[in-house]
């Protein structure tokens, strides 16, 4: 149909975009398809409450499915897309069918990185942590008294290791760097995750890398460390990054590099084609840069809307993360990259503590755990483009509440 837009990949990026669009008074026809069963649906919890079987399937629903038909949107679930041919304005999908378009739109997300085939990476008990279906298949495995390893101390294995804890597992984390959360974060806060999973009960092992895992009738028993020792376990949890999805971008001719290149307006190198979230790759600080965030396929992709509209967009992301591990909700304000000092500060909170990013005299992101109020006011200052001094952040007597004002 004449100007129908079709979005590939159904996640917080795609509703974002959808969303926008029909906010914008937008009514070209759109079909979204998603390989996935279900409508759209927020990742963060499944690594959190709806693995602990807090929250069900309804309160991870980012739209009710009927918002889809009340907003003119259809939804082709359980559908893959292999193929865009870009010069007859169609994609191919999975069940034979193809669905001609006047523009697209790429929200294919990302891949979680698996452990090779040699080592063990397909043996029954070893999950990846990305989509409901697989945390679905592992929840059996979440029982009292069961050992798990966890490969990887990122945020999602350290989030998966503390509902492990917390359900009575028995829980090693295997962090073949020096220090858990060393690829995103400072040692403050590594330090502060390492004693509350520690204080939790949870074995983590720095600077110990995974041999091999060890298999009995395709299923996996236990694992091989790099110093020789071996240990066993009832299964394994591996959380040891992404790749973004772009390869169906790719075989169509469009340009990618680690993630499918975008500009700041989210075109593609085709003027017909957006992409946006986990899948893209932007100018983000003087070079390019993927985010994998909700903030990030949210602002994201409510730009690449505007952009179909027309507009004239220059996407600026204001990075904000979180994570939920024990008591402790952990908020990011900005983005670390190239920091060269931090500094420390205690929150109100008995136990809060904030962790201060600085390259130069340039504040560039904090890490506020158990400190809600340190993050708002962090935030605000980083939207400001405001660089308080080390010497005031590390002031315990200073109000920080003191520093908005100037
Ligand atoms: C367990 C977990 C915990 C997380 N916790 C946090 C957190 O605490 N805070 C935070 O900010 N971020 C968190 N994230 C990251 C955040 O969820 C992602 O950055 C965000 O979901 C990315 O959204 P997206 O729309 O770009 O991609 P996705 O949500 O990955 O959606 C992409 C969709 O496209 C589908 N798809 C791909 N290719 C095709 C195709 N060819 N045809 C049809 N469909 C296709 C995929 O199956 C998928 O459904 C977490 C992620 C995970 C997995």
């Amino acid at each position: 149909m004449a100007g129908t837009l079709i979005v590939i990949g159904g996640g917080q990026a795609a509703v974002s975009l959808i969303a926008k669009l029909r906010d914008l008074g937008d009514t070209r026809p759109i079909t979204l398809v998603s390989e996935e069963t279900v409508p759209p649906y927020q990742r963060p919890p499944l690594s959190k409450k709806y693995l602990l079987g807090e929250i069900d399937l309804a309160r991870l629903l980012i739209r009710p499915e009927r918002w889809y038909e009340d907003h003119d949107v259809t939804l082709r679930l359980g559908v893959r897309v292999e193929r865009i041919d870009r010069a007859a304005g169609c994609v191919n999908l999975s069940n034979g069918e193809s669905l001609t378009y006047e523009s697209l739109a790429l929200t294919t997300g990302s891949t979680p990185r698996r452990l090779p085939l040699a080592i063990g990476g397909d043996l029954a008990g070893v999950f990846t942590v990305r989509s409901l279906e697989d945390v679905d298949a592992m929840v059996r495995d979440f029982a009292p008294g069961r050992s798990v390893l966890v490969v990887g101390g990122g945020y999602i294995g350290l989030e998966a290791a503390a509902v492990a804890a917390k359900l009575g597992l028995r829980v090693t984390v295997l962090e073949m760097a020096d220090r858990i959360l060393q690829r995103v974060a400072a040692p403050a806060t590594s330090d502060f995750f390492r004693a509350l999973h520690q204080d939790n009960g949870v074995e983590i092992r720095e600077s110990t890398a995974l041999e091999t895992l060890i298999g009995e009738q395709g299923r996996v028993t236990g694992a091989r460390l790099a110093t020789g020792e071996v240990i066993e376990v009832d299964f394994v949890v591996v959380g040891i990054g992404i790749l973004p999805n772009d390869g169906l971008a790719e075989a169509s001719g469009l340009a990618v590099d680690d993630g499918i290149l975008v500009d700041a307006a989210c075109r593609t190198s085709d003027p017909a084609i957006v992409a946006a979230g986990d899948c893209a790759r932007f100018p983000l600080n003087g070079g390019l840069g993927r985010l994998e965030s909700v903030q990030n396929a949210v602002d994201q992709g409510e730009a690449a809307a505007e952009s179909l509209t027309g507009a004239a967009i220059d996407y600026r992301p204001a990075p904000w993360f979180w994570s939920d591990q024990f008591d402790v909700k952990l908020q990011i304000a900005g983005l670390n990259t190239g920091f060269e000092t931090t500094v420390t500060r205690p929150g109100k909170r008995e136990g809060g503590l904030s962790v201060w990013y600085y390259r130069g005299a340039e504040l560039l992101a904090v890490d506020a755990m158990n400190d809600g109020a340190t993050y708002m006011i962090a935030s605000r200052l980083l939207k400001a483009g405001a660089s308080p001094t080390p010497e005031q952040v590390a002031d315990p007597g200073l109000d920080l509440k003191t520093l908005l004002a100037r």
